[in-house]
């Protein structure tokens, strides 16, 4: 982006002019959440302002609009994904929660005694322990893809692991630790020649480049509102037709079904079969603005723009002899963990947090993979679109001043 164009972007976001400690904010943390534009803020008040009513249920006007903004939301979400089907979107609180409907209701019928789910070892909690706890339930196994020192996939062991017993996999696109864009493509192709569905965690990747559905041929995709400039509570299940159509419904409720008896009850169609339950209406209308966003500003340059940053910070990181990067594969998303010299990451995140630049510390949700490199946890920088060079000089002269005092 021209400098007047990142000017213009930043002012869409009205956090990014807040001062934290009378310092200019240095938002770092786009991992763990991203900020809001106004457009979205405004599509949230103007749902309650003008328009709140239940979907689905009422002849009254106002149910209608609101249906039809739901409805909308959800065929811009079938388009954003190249899904086939507005009835492959399922609207879900978060990716942790599609990890877990899938997890649940494919058990039901698909996994029994003896056979293995497959994951790797740069899962999110999210999508680990779903998985875990339908295997112990089932007596499965899970089986974990390695990873090598520079964080990637290790992909003889990935092909040595696929054995008949595999039922499913579930892998992340990005890892939210090292950045790793793992070769989803080629995973699923080498699945699919053994019949075994591939769910993708997509939290980290939506928001950075563009995905296609079909042109991956991902059976299910996962991905959170929050990650990208919409609301929190909002989430997203893409499933296959075919799968979904199979699969049993998650939990039960209104709008979930046809009709009710106390004898039986019959199921409803797709996609309401999973949405039991009033649905988050206005955070659904939220997440289609903060698409309309993403899709104006351009997610080929957010791409580029993001990779220009990935490139700078890394190299300016590096200018710091005792910083070690963990995780340098060869194809990253925008995020970088770090280490400096023996400081914790925590005092390190904490003295940053002072110069009002916010990073996050710890395991980031992946505790397997910090076992992996031997280390308690890193300190993570993740860009977004919106940040600047000049974001990366301050967090490295920080670092600096950091080093001198902790090394
Ligand atoms: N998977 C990945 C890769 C993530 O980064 C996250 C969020 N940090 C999740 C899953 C979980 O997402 P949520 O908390 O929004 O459900």
């Amino acid at each position: 982006f021209s400098k007047e164009e990142i000017i213009n972007i930043r002012k869409r976001f009205p956090i990014l002019s807040e001062k934290i400690y009378g310092k200019d904010l240095v938002y770092l943390d786009n991992t763990a959440t991203t900020q809001k534009p106004a457009d979205v803020i405004e599509a949230l008040a103007d749902y309650y302002k003008s328009y709140n009513s239940n979907v689905h249920r009422g002849v009254h006007h106002l149910s209608q609009q609101a249906t039809d903004a739901y409805e909308k939301a959800r065929k811009k979400i079938q388009q954003f994904i190249g899904a086939s089907l507005p009835e492959e979107v399922i609207f879900t609180s978060g990716t942790t929660e599609s990890i877990n409907l899938v997890a649940q209701t494919f058990a039901k019928d698909h996994l029994k005694k003896g056979d293995s789910v497959m994951i790797s070892a740069m899962e999110h909690h999210s999508n680990i322990v779903p998985w875990q706890m339908i295997c112990e339930e089932k007596n499965a196994k899970l089986k974990v893809i390695p990873v090598t020192e520079n964080g990637e996939l290790y992909m003889p062991g990935f092909e040595k692991l696929l054995d008949k017993t595999v039922k499913i996999i579930s892998l992340t696109y990005v890892s939210n630790t090292l950045g790793t864009v793992n070769p989803v493509k080629q995973i699923i192709s080498k699945a699919h020649e053994k019949n075994i569905p591939v769910m993708l965690d997509a939290a980290q990747a939506v928001q950075h480049f563009p995905v296609n559905v079909q042109e991956l041929d991902a059976d299910f995709i996962a991905f959170s509102g929050h990650k990208m400039y919409g609301p929190t509570g909002i989430g997203v299940l893409y499933g296959k037709e075919k799968w979904l159509k199979k699969l049993p419904p998650y939990k039960g409720g209104g709008d979930m079904i046809k009709t009710v008896t106390f004898e039986k009850t019959t199921y409803n169609d797709l996609p309401y079969k999973f949405e039991a339950g009033t649905p988050n209406i206005a955070d659904a209308i939220g997440l289609a603005k903060a698409i309309d966003v993403i899709t104006e500003i351009g997610l080929h340059k957010i791409h580029h723009a993001e990779q220009e940053l990935l490139k700078y910070a890394t190299g300016q990181l590096k200018t710091i002899p005792t910083l070690r990067i963990i995780g340098e594969a060869k194809e990253k998303a925008a995020v970088i963990s770090f280490l400096l010299g023996n400081a914790h990451p925590f005092d390190t995140g904490e003295i940053l947090d002072k110069q009002g630049i916010a990073v996050r510390t710890g395991h980031h949700c992946t505790e397997p993979l910090m076992d992996f490199f031997k280390i308690p946890g890193t300190v993570r920088a993740s860009f977004s679109f919106y940040n600047t060079r000049e974001e990366v000089d301050a967090l490295v002269k920080a670092l600096r001043r950091i080093d001198n005092m902790l090394n």
